[in-house]
């Protein structure tokens, strides 16, 4: 019933009481011990829910530890050299606004860790958003379109290192038409080495697309949250 009673980082049980979370919400109880468990899951999430919080605490809390043995190289401050940003963590949302929000709150969980967030969208300038993950990323948020486009354009997002993926409002992203994107990110981050990698899904209804995408991507024993 408390945030204290899960196996939090002590970094992370700081961030949260500087959150002013006290009390954390149905979604939370079930999410945290199971992402903490190392599951990959599918779970019922309506906005308002505190579902970010339900993802971002259990994999940074996990992450906290480990961040400088896992984390990519950071680039040469006002180097010019290539760089290719090799997140650890990927959460591929609907919309800007949806981005940016996911992208706020994992700031504020962040904070005090080496961990460091960049978000990506379409309709802003890419070369902004370039000069950002060139400063590091290991938490990267962004919409599909500009995440695939990052990946295709080449030397610029790799998935090679990523530990956790989470796909939110999933059923939104297919009515958007991103299934495509969803999928070629899902199969790229599913290629490369490491196995003990961990799939998140978020959606507000469990309709037979989602539960497809589940099927196809999610490890056998995934967890299923109403
Ligand atoms: P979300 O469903 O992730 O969009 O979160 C909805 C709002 O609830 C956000 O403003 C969060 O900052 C807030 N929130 C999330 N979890 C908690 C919690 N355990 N206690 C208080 N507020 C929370």
């Amino acid at each position: 019933e408390r945030f204290e009673e899960a196996p939090l980082h002590p970094v992370m049980l700081r961030n949260i009481k500087l959150a002013g979370y006290e009390i954390p919400t149905p979604i939370q109880r079930y999410c945290i011990p199971a992402i903490l468990d190392g599951h990959d899951l599918l779970s019922c999430a309506q906005t308002g829910s505190g579902k970010t919080a339900a993802f971002m605490i259990p994999i940074l809390s996990k992450l906290m530890g480990k961040a400088s043995s896992l984390a990519a190289p950071r680039p040469v401050p006002g180097s010019t050299e290539p760089y290719i940003a090799q997140p650890l963590v990927l959460v591929a949302a609907p919309t800007r606004e949806l981005a940016t929000q996911i992208f706020d709150e994992s700031r504020r969980f962040c904070y005090r860790s080496k961990l460091r967030p960049c978000v990506v969208y379409g309709g802003a300038d890419s070369a902004t958003q370039r000069m950002e993950l060139r400063k590091g990323c290991d938490i990267l948020v962004g919409t599909p379109g500009r995440l695939s486009d990052f990946i295709e354009r080449g030397r610029i997002l790799s998935l090679r290192r990523l530990k956790f993926v989470v796909i939110d409002e999933a059923d939104e992203m297919l009515d958007m038409g991103f299934e495509p994107q969803i999928r070629k990110l899902l199969q790229s981050s599913d290629a490369n080495e490491d196995d003990d990698q961990q799939v998140l899904m978020f959606s507000a209804t469990f309709r037979k697309a989602v539960r497809k995408l589940a099927r196809d991507f999610l490890s056998d024993d995934f967890i299923q949250i109403k």
